[in-house]
């Protein structure tokens, strides 16, 4: 009979697993499912992102100018992805037309893949919202939106990346 180690293994940090939804087949969404967190350095973050105000507001929490975005406007049918991890976030049939000067939408694809946090920089309190998977900074949600949930995620453009609908 093997007698079993009473040396206790060295603790590793476990990594940080998120419960997330990925994307199927014709844009189903799958069942939710425990993945690790997306962790980068700053540097390792850059050297991805490339363009300085996609880093700045992704990792720095910063804002676009309003009605400068490339999606403010934007009301094509198709997905929109994290722009740092590619996690889905939103469908287009979820925006909507706010006049905020920032793309807007009622529901996230999931709410797995977005995380509410307190914010009170700016002398301000508001909820910031970021992806689950990699913590990338996307903008706020108020409670000023429309029906069906009276919602409003406002998000920087730069925030997303979108993938169109095959057209039929
Ligand atoms: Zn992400």
């Amino acid at each position: 009979m093997a007698l079993t180690s009473a040396v206790a293994a060295p603790l590793l940090p476990a990594p940080a697993l998120v419960a997330i939804c990925l994307m199927g087949e014709g844009g189903k969404i799958l069942p939710t499912q425990f993945m690790e967190k997306v962790i980068k350095t700053d540097a390792e973050w850059r050297t991805q992102l490339g363009d300085e105000e996609v880093y700045r507001v992704t990792r720095g929490r910063d804002t676009e100018r309003p009605f400068c975005g490339a999606f403010h406007d934007h009301k094509v049918p198709g997905i929109y992805f994290c722009v740092c991890c590619d996690l889905p976030l939103f469908r287009a049939d979820a925006k909507f037309h706010s006049g905020t000067g920032w793309p807007s939408f009622f529901q996230p694809i999931a709410k797995e893949n977005i995380t509410v946090q307190s914010d009170r920089s700016h002398g301000m309190s508001r909820d910031e919202i970021l992806c689950t998977r990699c913590d990338a900074h996307l903008g706020h949600v108020f409670p000023d939106g429309p029906p069906p949930t009276g919602l409003r995620y406002c998000v920087n453009s730069v925030a997303l990346k979108f993938v169109p609908s095959p057209t039929q």
